[in-house]
C-alpha cells in the first residue's frame, strides 16, 4: 500500500515532506535523538540505590550509550511487587546526572507527579499501559521537556501517533516515538517486536523513533539480534535494560543485561549503525553542575 494521498489526520505529528525531520537536543549537551544519529539510552528498569544506578551509568557510558534510563515510579501488573522509590530515586538520577553527564529518562505514570517528575529528568516516558491516558498526554503536552511515548501493546500505529499528537497541541512539540513490542498469539517473547512500525511510522511523522527491545523480548539472549534489526530498519535509537547484577534486579530481572552483556551489544550494533549511514551520540565530559539547584540530593 502507498502512502494515503488525502492529509494526514495528524497534522503536527504528522509528516508533511521527506525534510521535515525532528531532532531531539538536550541543554548543554552535544547529545541528540533523532537526524543522522542513533542514540542510545540505557540503565536499569527500576532505580534500586544510588551504588547500582552510577555503577551501571559509569558502565553504559563507556560502551557508548548516552542517556540514563532508570524507573522511579513502576507501573506494575501485581500490586506486590516492587513500585519504585519514588522521589528518592529521581534524587539519585540528578546525582548520578551531576556525575556522569548523562541525561535522565524516568516515567511518569500520574497527572498529580508531572510537575514533580518534570522538576529532575529529561526526558519524561509515558509507559505503553499510558499510552491512552489523555489526561496524561495533555499534562506532559504543557512542559517544554522531551517526551519518550511508549506505544501502547494493543494500539496501532495510527493510534500512537494520534498520542503524540495530542501531547503536541499542547505547545510541547519534543516527542519521541517509541516501539516496544505489541501483544500478539506468541509466546517465545515477551511481546512481539513490530519492526514494520519502523519505516511506518518515519513515512508518517517527523518525530525521532526509538525501540525497547527489552520489553519486546523479553529476555536476553536474542536483545541484540532485536537491536540491529531495529537500526538497520531506520530506528533512531534503542532503549535497553542494563543492570549490574540481573539476576537480583527487583524489576525485569529475565530481559535486564548485564554490563558485560551490554558492551558486547554495543559493539555488534557499530556495523549496522555505519550501514544505516548514521553515527553513535557519545556523552561529552560531566555537565559538573545541575541544571536544577536545589534538585540535586
Ligand atoms: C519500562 O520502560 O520499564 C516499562 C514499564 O516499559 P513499557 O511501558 O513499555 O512496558
Ligand atoms: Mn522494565
Amino acid at each position: 500500500m502507498n502512502a494515503p494521498k488525502k492529509p494526514r489526520p495528524y497534522p503536527l505529528a504528522g509528516r508533511s515532506d521527506t525534510s521535515h525531520t525532528t531532532v531531539v537536543r538536550f541543554p548543554d549537551t552535544d547529545i541528540t535523538i533523532g537526524g543522522d544519529k542513533v542514540t542510545v539510552i540505557a540503565g536499569p528498569c527500576s532505580v534500586e540505590g544510588y551504588d547500582m544506578l552510577i555503577e551501571v551509568a559509569r558502565g553504559v557510558k563507556a560502551s557508548g550509550a548516552s542517556l540514563l534510563r532508570g524507573g522511579a515510579f513502576k507501573p506494575r501488573t501485581s500490586p506486590y511487587t516492587f513500585s519504585g522509590l519514588g522521589v528518592d530515586a529521581l534524587e539519585m538520577l540528578a546525582t548520578v546526572r551531576a556525575e556522569t553527564g548523562l541525561p535522565v529518562v524516568t516515567e511518569v505514570i500520574d497527572t498529580r507527579l508531572v510537575d514533580t517528575v518534570a522538576m529532575y529528568a529529561d526526558v519524561l516516558q509515558i509507559g505503553a499501559r499510558n499510552m491512552h491516558n489523555y489526561a496524561l498526554l495533555s499534562e506532559v503536552g504543557r512542559l517544554r521537556k522531551p517526551v519518550l511515548l511508549k506505544r501502547g501493546f494493543a494500539a496501532t500505529i495510527a493510534e500512537t501517533v494520534m498520542a503524540a499528537e495530542h501531547i503536541m497541541t499542547q505547545g510541547n512539540t519534543d516527542v519521541i516515538i517509541c516501539e516496544r513490542g505489541i501483544r500478539t498469539f506468541e509466546t517465545a517473547t515477551r511481546n512481539t517486536f513490530d519492526v514494520a512500525a519502523i519505516p511506518v511510522l518515519k513515512i508518517e511523522t517527523h518525530l525521532p523513533v526509538m525501540v525497547d527491545p527489552s520489553h519486546a523480548a523479553g529476555r536476553t539472549d536474542i536483545m541484540a539480534a532485536l537491536s540491529n534489526a531495529a537500526i538497520a530498519a531506520g530506528a533512531d535509537g534503542l532503549i535497553i535494560e542494563v543492570h549490574p547484577r540481573p539476576a537480583e534486579a527487583l524489576s525485569d530481572a529475565d530481559q535486564s543485561l548485564s554490563l558485560a552483556e551490554f558492551d558486547a551489544l554495543m559493539r555488534g550494533l557499530a556495523p549496522f549503525i555505519a550501514a544505516s549511514g548514521k553515527t553513535l551520540v557519545t556523552a561529552g565530559a560531566p555537565r559538573g553542575v545541575p541544571t536544577e539547584p536545589g534538585h540535586v540530593a
